[in-house]
C-alpha cells in the first residue's frame, strides 16, 4: 500500500503527466493514442506534437503548480493572490489557456468579480478548466477534512468560472482525491460525496458518475465538466492501474490532455507514485510564462508536493 506522501506525490506528478502525454492527441479521435502505441509499457509514448515537445506540460499543470505556489508561499488560500498569478501567467501568452479562463484573466475586472461578470454575459462558463489543476490544493487541503477541502475547491474554481456547475465538479474531484490519500475506496466515497454538492447540481452529478456510466452517454463534448470528471471515474473504474487509466482516458479524444491530467491526478493519488512510469516522469517538465522563465522538473514538483503535504 502506498503512504500518503506516496499517493500526494502520485496525485499532482500524475496528473502533470497524464497533461503532457495527452497534449500532442488534443482534438484527436477516438483510440489515436492506442493505434500509435497498442501495447502498454514499451516505451516512446511521451511523444511530444501539436506544438508540445515530449514531456511538456500544458495549461492544466501550468495553473496548478501556481496554485500550488500561492498556498505555500501566502500560507493558506489567498483567492486575490491566486487571481494576480493567473493573471500574470495569461498575459505572457502562453502556448494553450482555455477560452473562457482566458476572458476572465484578461478582462481586467477585479478577481472577485471578473468570472461572475463573465458568465452574466456569456452563459457558458462550465468548462473544465478549474477541474484540470485540481490536484495540489486537494493535497493540501485534505488533511482539514471534506467541507474544508469542498468549499476551497468552489473558491479557487470560482476564479476563472463563474457557472456553479464547474464549483461543484472541482469540489467533487477534490473529495475523491481526498479520499484516495487516505487509502480509501473512493468509488464507495461517491454517494457520500453527491450528498455535499449543492442540490441545483446533485441530479446531474449523480448520473454521470453512475456505475454504468459510459463516455459514449456524454451529453457534452468533454471540454466539459460533467464528462471530464466523470470519463476520469469511468477510466479508473474500467482499469487496474495507473497507466491503463491514463491510456483510457487519452483513447477517449477530445480535450484528451485535460482528461488525462484529472483521471492521471484522481489515478497518481488511488495508484501512488510508483505506479507513474519514471520513463514518463523522466521527460515531464512544466514552463511557468510570466515567472521568469522558470521550468519545473518532476524533482521540483517532488519537492513542492512534499511542502503541500506539511
Ligand atoms: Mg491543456
Amino acid at each position: 500500500m502506498p503512504t500518503r506522501t506516496e499517493r500526494a506525490l502520485g496525485a499532482v506528478i500524475g496528473s502533470a503527466v497524464g497533461d503532457a502525454l495527452g497534449a500532442p492527441f488534443e482534438f484527436g479521435p477516438e483510440g489515436a493514442f492506442s493505434a500509435r502505441f497498442p501495447a502498454p509499457g514499451t516505451g516512446g509514448e511521451m511523444c511530444g506534437g501539436g506544438g508540445w515537445d515530449p514531456g511538456e506540460a500544458t495549461d492544466d499543470t501550468q495553473m496548478a503548480v501556481l496554485v500550488a505556489e500561492s498556498l505555500l508561499e501566502r500560507g493558506g488560500l489567498d483567492l486575490p493572490d491566486v487571481f494576480h498569478r493567473f493573471r500574470r501567467w495569461a498575459a505572457a501568452d502562453p502556448k494553450d489557456i482555455g477560452l473562457q479562463t482566458e476572458a476572465v484573466l484578461t478582462s481586467g475586472d477585479p478577481w472577485d468579480l471578473a468570472a461572475a461578470l463573465h458568465f452574466r454575459t456569456s452563459q457558458r462558463a462550465a468548462g473544465n478548466g478549474a477541474l484540470m489543476r485540481a490536484a495540489p490544493s486537494a493535497v493540501y487541503f485534505a488533511p482539514l477534512g471534506r467541507a474544508t477541502t469542498m468549499d476551497a475547491a468552489r473558491r479557487l474554481s470560482a476564479l476563472t468560472h463563474g457557472d456553479r456547475a464547474a464549483w461543484e465538479g472541482t469540489a467533487v474531484l477534490h473529495e475523491l482525491i481526498r479520499v484516495a490519500l487516505t487509502g480509501a475506496d473512493h468509488v464507495t466515497a461517491v454517494p457520500d460525496t453527491l450528498g455535499a454538492v449543492h442540490p441545483d447540481h446533485r441530479e446531474r452529478y449523480t448520473t454521470v458518475l453512475a456505475p454504468d456510466w459510459h463516455p459514449d452517454r456524454a451529453t457534452e463534448f468533454n471540454g466539459a465538466v460533467w464528462p471530464c470528471l466523470a470519463s476520469a471515474v469511468w477510466a479508473l473504474r474500467t482499469t487496474t492501474g495507473y497507466e491503463d487509466a491514463v491510456r483510457a482516458a487519452i483513447d477517449l479524444g477530445g480535450d484528451t490532455d485535460t482528461v488525462a491530467a484529472v483521471t492521471g491526478g484522481l489515478a497518481g493519488a488511488v495508484y501512488g507514485i510508483d505506479a507513474v512510469p519514471a520513463r514518463w516522469t523522466g521527460a515531464l517538465h512544466v514552463p511557468l510564462p510570466g515567472f521568469a522563465g522558470r521550468v519545473l522538473t518532476t524533482a521540483d514538483l517532488t519537492s513542492l508536493v512534499r511542502r503541500l503535504c506539511g
